[in-house]
């Protein structure tokens, strides 16, 4: 599949890993909007939270599992998680991701 985040998580296509299991890859944002930008991913391909049903939100419950985890390995106690839905809403890769901001005082959500 042509999707960047399969692709990463396939190891085709490199990144700074900060955590992973049998359901879950995080890794440092090539671009990062905070101090600490950490993007989590089910290994799963979804497209969005569009993609989410009763048969995988499991998937979904494991990611918000990890946070805490991640969040106290990056050393932060107050963060955000952001999760993009469509272009609109600003999505520009189609596999589901949660942001993880943190590291500055985040503003408003715009
Ligand atoms: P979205 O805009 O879909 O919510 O978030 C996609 C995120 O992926 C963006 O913050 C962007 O900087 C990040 N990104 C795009 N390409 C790559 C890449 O090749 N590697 C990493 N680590 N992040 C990427
Ligand atoms: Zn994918």
């Amino acid at each position: 599949m042509d999707c960047l985040f399969c692709k990463i998580v396939a190891g085709e296509i490199p990144s700074r890993k900060v955590y992973e299991d049998d359901v879950v890859l995080a890794f440092y944002d090539i671009e990062p909007k905070a101090p600490v930008h950490v993007l989590i991913i089910p290994k799963q391909h979804l497209a969005g939270v569009r993609d989410v049903t009763p048969s995988n939100s499991d998937v979904v419950a494991h990611v918000f599992e990890v946070i805490p985890t991640i969040a106290r390995e990056l050393g932060v106690t107050d963060y955000r998680i952001v999760t993009n839905n469509g272009v609109d809403a600003g999505q520009t890769v189609h596999h589901l991701h949660f942001h993880l901001l943190a590291g500055r005082v985040l503003g408003e959500m715009g």
